[in-house]
Formats: structure tokens, C-alpha cells, sequence
């Protein structure tokens, strides 16, 4: 399928691995120039370069913490006119909800609540002006089914989830749509991480954890960023335009709810 955003340009955060770099090689195999950000320089100048090797679009890497004031407005100086948004970010550590205080639960709301909300008040004016426009907010499972060890995550993702569902009603009528992706269990580094936890906790080997993990998805396996990356670019495309304020849960069935 000809998604239709051939030229466009794209910013993918937090996009040197995992699910963010999955959404920048399915936009730029879509012909999306990009501009990629990941604090680490190395990994992300490799990412940005394998891309431009692949595809042979445009790409501008910009290291910088974009969860930061001061790395927001890096990227976005690097950035330009921005017609696709991708947020994303790392998710807060594990834990118990007798440990997290109020800066814990700021940080959290900071990286994951906060940041996408400055970047979409930062490119979506500009993206009316012009009638089109896309976002697409990596967010989780989380959202419709709380990960108990997960509070930190639960809680800044379900504020980000509330302020979606009334802006994007907002900014509809001029053609920009936001969106938000929930995923399930992926294989990333943040999975790796998650499940190395669980096997040191409970004594066992990081495959027996995954084994586990996996077992519990209707899917018996984890999904992929390129899976995950692709229903990013379908969500970017010109025939996703009716698509409007959606929460997609990509989980190999993982929650188990009728709607
Ligand atoms: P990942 O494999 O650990 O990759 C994270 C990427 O984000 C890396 O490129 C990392 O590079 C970058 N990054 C992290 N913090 C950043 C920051 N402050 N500023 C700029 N870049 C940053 O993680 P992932 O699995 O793709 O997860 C992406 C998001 O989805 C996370 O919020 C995660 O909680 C959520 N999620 C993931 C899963 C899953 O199963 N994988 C499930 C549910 C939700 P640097 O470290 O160099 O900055």
C-alpha cells in the first residue's frame, strides 16, 4: 500500500532502538525524512545512518534528553517544519507504591505525561496552519489494564491518555489527527531490562522469564518493532485521516477485554 506521505517530515523521539526505531524505518521506507533523537549519540548516529544506507531519505540525528527543557529545544531548533509526530520516551523504573514520592511522580509525568504534551503545543500549530498533520504518542498496555509494578508508568500515561482525548477533538478540524499506541510486550531493550528483573527476583534464567512472559499472550510471543513501527506509519498515512482521539492496543491479545 502507497501509504501517501512520501516527503513528508518526521520527528521520532527517543527513536535510536526499540519501538521508536521501529516507527522511523517504517516512515522512512514510506519515504518520510526523518529527524531521530536518543540522548546516547553513538547508537543513534548508527541508527540514522543504517537508515539513510536503506532508504535514502533525509535524516537529522539530535542527541539531547528530550524529557529535558533544554533537549526539547535542541531538537526542536534541528527539527524545522515538522508535519509527523512521534512521541516517545523511556518508561519510569518498577517498583511499589509505598516507595514512589512526589519527585518520583513528577520525573514519570515529566518524561511521559509533560514532554509529549510541550512537543504536540510546539508543532501542531504549525501543522493546522498548513491542513495536515499527524501524531502518534507511544504509550501502554498499561493504559487499559494497569501493570501494578508499574504505577509510575500507569499514572503518566492515563494523564497523557486524557489530554489526547479532548486536544485531538480540538485540532481535527484542520486536518491533524493524534493518535495514541499502546503496545503490549515487545522484544526491546526495555523488555530485556523488565524480564531480567522478574528472573533475578524469582531465581530463574532471563529465557525461563520470557518463556513465561510469552505464555501469557493469546500470541505466545512478543511483538516486534517492525510490526509495532508499521502500525505507527499506517497511523502517519493519508488514509488514516478519519482516524481521530484511538488508543490501538497492539498485544497479540495479551489484554483480555472485549473493547
Ligand atoms: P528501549 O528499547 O529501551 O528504547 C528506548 C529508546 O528511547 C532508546 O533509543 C533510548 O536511547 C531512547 N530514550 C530513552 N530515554 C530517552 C530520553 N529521555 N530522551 C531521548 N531518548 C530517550 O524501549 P522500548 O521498549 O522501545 O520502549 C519505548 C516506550 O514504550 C517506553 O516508554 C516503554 O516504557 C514503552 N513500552 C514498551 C513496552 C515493551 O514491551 N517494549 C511495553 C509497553 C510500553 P538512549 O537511552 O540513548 O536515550
Amino acid at each position: 500500500m502507497d501509504l501517501g506521505i512520501k516527503g513528508k517530515r518526521a520527528l521520532v523521539c527517543a527513536s535510536s532502538k526499540g519501538l521508536g526505531l521501529g516507527c522511523a524505518r517504517a516512515l522512512a521506507e514510506a519515504g518520510v525524512d526523518l529527524v531521530m533523537n536518543a540522548r546516547g549519540a553513538e547508537a543513534l548516529e548508527a541508527a540514522a545512518q543504517a537508515i539513510r544506507d536503506d532508504y535514502g531519505v533525509e535524516v537529522t540525528a539530535v542527541a539531547a534528553d528530550i524529557t529535558t527543557e533544554e533537549g526539547r529545544a535542541s531538537v526542536l531548533e534541528a527539527a524545522g517544519d515538522i508535519d509527523i509526530l512521534v512521541n516517545n520516551a523511556g518508561g519510569p523504573p518498577p517498583g511499589m507504591w509505598t516507595d514512589w514520592d512526589r519527585d518520583d511522580f513528577i520525573k514519570a509525568l515529566d518524561a511521559n505525561m509533560l514532554t509529549p504534551i510541550a512537543l504536540i503545543k510546539a508543532l501542531v500549530p504549525a501543522m493546522m496552519e498548513r491542513g495536515w498533520g499527524r501524531v502518534v504518542n507511544i504509550t501502554s498496555q498499561s493504559v487499559k489494564a494497569p501493570i501494578p509494578v508499574l504505577g509510575l508508568s500507569n499514572s503518566a500515561r492515563a494523564g497523557l491518555t486524557g489530554y489526547v482525548a479532548g486536544t485531538s477533538r480540538q485540532v481535527a478540524p484542520s486536518g491533524v489527527t493524534i493518535n495514541n499506541l499502546l503496545p503490549g510486550i515487545h522484544a526491546t531493550d526495555r523488555a530485556v531490562g523488565l524480564d531480567g528483573g522478574v528472573a533475578k527476583q524469582k531465581g530463574i534464567s532471563i529465557e525461563e522469564a520470557q518463556a513465561e512472559r510469552a505464555a501469557t499472550i493469546p500470541a505466545r510471543r512478543y511483538g516486534t518493532p517492525e510490526e509495532f513501527g508499521a502500525a505507527c506509519a499506517f497511523l502517519c498515512s493519508m488514509h488514516a485521516g478519519f482516524i481521530v482521539g484511538q488508543n490501538w492496543l497492539l498485544d497479540g491479545g495479551g489484554v483480555n477485554a472485549t473493547l
